[in-house]
């Protein structure tokens, strides 16, 4: 676990429910079972080539989380063998994503590109064995003669072709002595599967590329099929988890294990359905396209899906992982409502954000009767649901800011906040009515007039009269300035990945609301980010890091009102 968020930490209690997967691994360690005495030992894969989303999230607390479950270990590894859209800044960012969730690989950090040398190796004892061979068609070409269902690929011309001049060509390949594509290692399986992946698939590729590790010293790359299962066999994984997608890869994952002398472990590879989330996008080539094409403002814009995104939105660790423990693990595919995810993140807050008092649409308040050089204090708790979070000082005087919304001239039935006559409470000070307002001239509500009941100190009303509404409010002679960012879904149709129209185009322009003169209580001038608070009766915010001193910016986490129906 990682060790420097205490808070944050990943615990067993989270994930109290067992699944398949778990079923599979107790098997497995049964006496006779196919790792009986062996620890278990799981892998986190991502290509670097993007910021990791809330669908990694859900396969990072699989991974991590079993080998947990287990007293076993995880490897992080970087499945680095694609090197033309790979970039050292997506390591960086990786390692940081999946340590903000509470994870920690210890030193088992590893890239797939540190077996290269290996899996050259393997490859020529394929081809040895008479179990692979160089072919000269070109991708196109392979493509045309994979054959259909019910008729059989038809067979490479170099398919027998003597090993030896395979052995010498692969050994060319590897000397850069072909350009991209001239041809490829594949392996010979089965040309009448019903599987396609085992139709003579490709095993390494000529790409004249720079690589993020290994620089230029290699121009022919192995295909994720063939590599995967041997990272994780030279890893000793016992089990490796992945999603659905690649049900139909695990006979090709299980032949390379299987026809390979030496390898040190045979893992099982299981597959588990991808976390889909409507009304967002969760697909890497996606999320580049909207960060390329400047409509969302970087990988960690509060909008996206992304953990970098949402950790700067506000999410929590703990309401990250309580949401992918929560939502199963099954073989079934299926899509997620996003405002579960919302509701995982309220009720974590709900329970341990501070409350403070911010006012998003101000309009100044005057309290005629208040002395004008006056002010005093009220004393308020930080979190009623947690009396140890202590409490805070807050200013109260003449003059106040409260939000336009809790004001009406012409207050419609059931309006219970202020209007001329009416008596509100002031969140923790005193029972005011309004007496008056004034506007300019061209109808806008300039100020609010009212008096005070100095026998309500603290909102109490001794003589026992019924105060129907409480609004929250700021003080104007302490009140710090700030902006406030108010998001909603990234898109507005559920389903973007369904749509006849290229998904950029349903971005929703009101996804960001920015509310730039707004004040909020003193206290909140020393806040630091990723703090999150509750402002009364608004929903919960975090500071931004594009908050400066002078100016303190706001984000929308999430509002209070829950429209989450299990
Ligand atoms: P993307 O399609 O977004 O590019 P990917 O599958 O190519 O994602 P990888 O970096 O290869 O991303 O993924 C690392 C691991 O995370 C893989 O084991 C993959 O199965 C898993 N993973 C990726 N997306 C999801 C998802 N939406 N739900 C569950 N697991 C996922
Ligand atoms: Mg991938």
């Amino acid at each position: 676990m990682n060790s420097d968020s205490v808070n944050n930490t990943a615990n067993t209690a989270e994930t109290d429910s067992t699944h398949f997967i778990e079923d599979i691994i107790i098997n497995d360690l049964k006496p006779g079972g196919r790792f009986e005495g062996k620890q278990v030992h799981t892998r986190f894969p991502p290509e670097p080539n993007g910021y990791l989303h809330i669908g990694h999230a859900k396969a990072i607390v699989i991974d991590f989380g079993m080998a947990e479950r287990f007293n076993g270990i995880c490897n992080l590894r970087m499945d680095d063998t694609n090197p033309s859209k790979e970039d050292v800044v997506y390591v960086t960012s990786i390692q940081e994503d999946i340590r903000w969730l509470g994870y920690d690989w210890d030193d088992r950090f590893y890239y797939a590109s540190e077996y290269f040398p290996q899996m050259y190796e393997l490859a020529c004892q394929l081809i040895r064995k008479n179990l692979a061979f160089v072919c000269e068609l070109k991708p196109e070409e392979i493509r045309k003669t994979r054959g259909t269902l019910s008729t059989p690929a038809t067979p490479s011309p170099w398919r027998d072709r003597p090993t030896e001049e395979s052995l010498g060509l692969f050994e060319r390949m590897k000397q850069g002595e072909f350009p991209d594509g001239a041809m490829t290692l594949r392996a010979k399986i089965d040309l009448t599967s019903g599987n396609f992946n085992m139709r003579d698939p490709v095993l390494y590729r000529i790409v004249h590329a720079h690589h993020h590790r290994t620089g230029n010293d290699w121009c022919i790359y192995p295909m994720y099929d063939y590599a995967h299962p041997l990272e994780d066999a030279l890893e000793s994984i016992t089990h490796s988890l992945c999603s659905l997608e690649f049900e139909d890869h695990r006979p090709l994952y299980d032949w390379v294990i299987d026809n390979l002398d030496g390898l040190p472990s045979r893992p099982r590879q299981i597959e588990f359905a991808r976390l889909n989330i409507d009304h967002t996008v969760l697909s890497k080539r996606k999320l580049r396209a909207l960060v390329e094409s400047g409509i969302v403002n970087g990988w960690d814009d509060p909008r996206m899906p992304t953990l970098s995104g949402l950790r700067r939105r506000g999410y929590t660790p703990r309401s990250i992982r309580s949401f992918c423990n929560r939502i199963g693990v099954s073989k079934v595919n299926s899509t997620v409502d996003y405002n579960f995810l919302e509701h995982c993140l309220r009720e974590d807050l709900n329970e341990n954000a501070e409350r403070v008092m911010g006012v998003l649409k101000p309009v100044k308040l005057i309290i005629d009767n208040y002395p004008e050089n006056q002010s005093e204090y009220f004393e308020i708790e930080n979190n009623p649901n947690r009396p140890e979070d202590g409490t805070r000082q807050i200013t109260f005087s003449r003059e106040l800011w409260i939000d336009e919304d809790d004001f009406r001239i012409d207050p419609p039935r059931k309006f219970h906040r202020l209007f001329p006559g009416n008596e509100v409470r002031l969140k923790a000070a005193y029972v005011i009515r309004c007496t008056g307002y004034r506007c300019d001239s061209d109808g806008n509500l300039l100020e609010i007039h009212a008096e005070y009941d100095p026998a309500t100190r603290g909102g109490q009303t001794p003589d026992g009269r019924k105060i129907k509404g409480t609004i929250h409010w700021v003080d104007a002679k302490t009140a710090v300035e700030a902006e406030v960012r108010l998001y909603d879904n990234l898109f507005s149709v559920a389903d973007p990945d369904a749509s006849d129209q290229d998904f950029m185009s349903l971005v929703d322009p009101g996804s960001l609301i920015v509310l730039k003169d707004c004040k909020v209580e003193s206290s909140l001038a020393t806040t630091e980010t990723q703090t999150s608070f509750q402002f009364l009766r608004l929903g919960y915010f975090c500071l931004d890091p594009d908050s400066r001193p002078d100016r303190l910016v706001f984000n929308r986490s999430v509002s209070l009102k829950d429209s989450y129906r299990p």
